[in-house]
């Protein structure tokens, strides 16, 4: 089955919308298989946003996921990496779907409540970057 990397950022956590995110994921069918609140550190945060070095938004990016604690989690099912993407909606807010994660709770493309992995090859890399292979079910 297929697994996606799910990370709910610091305005998430901070707005109290942790609940109501995951509630959308379980809603959709989707199975919660791995979950943490953690602090992001530097090597962590620049490991994640390799992909986009040398981008005007790194170094922003960056900081930002380390500014406060998010949460990062697990979630398993068909087609995972692609449902997830659909239910999280456009990078940018202010373009995306209006009953998607980000068209409800986002309005800024810097705070946009939700990570999730662009390809399966990712999901693979970013859960190893956030867990050890026990802390998933
Ligand atoms: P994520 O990787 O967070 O799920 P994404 O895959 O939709 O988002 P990416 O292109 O991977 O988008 O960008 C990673 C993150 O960098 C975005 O979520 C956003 O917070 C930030 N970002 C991307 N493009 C911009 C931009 N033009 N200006 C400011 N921040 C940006
Ligand atoms: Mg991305």
């Amino acid at each position: 089955m297929e697994r996606t990397f799910i990370m709910l950022k610091p305005d998430a956590v901070q707005r109290g919308l942790i609940g109501q995110i995951i509630a959308r994921f379980e809603a959709k069918g989707l199975k919660l298989v791995g979950m943490k609140l953690k602090r992001v550190d530097r090597a962590l945060a620049e490991a994640h946003y390799a992909e986009h070095r040398g981008k005007g938004f790194f170094e922003p990016t960056v900081n930002y996921i380390m500014s406060s604690p998010v949460v990062a989690m697990v979630w398993e099912g068909k087609n995972a990496v692609a449902a997830a993407r659909e239910l999280m909606g456009a990078t940018n807010p202010a373009a995306a779907a209006p009953g998607s994660v980000r068209g409800s709770y986002g309005i800024d493309i810097s705070r946009n409540v939700v990570h999730g992995s662009d390809s399966p090859a990712s999901a693979e890399r970013e859960i190893g970057l956030y867990f050890r292979p026990e802390e998933v079910l």
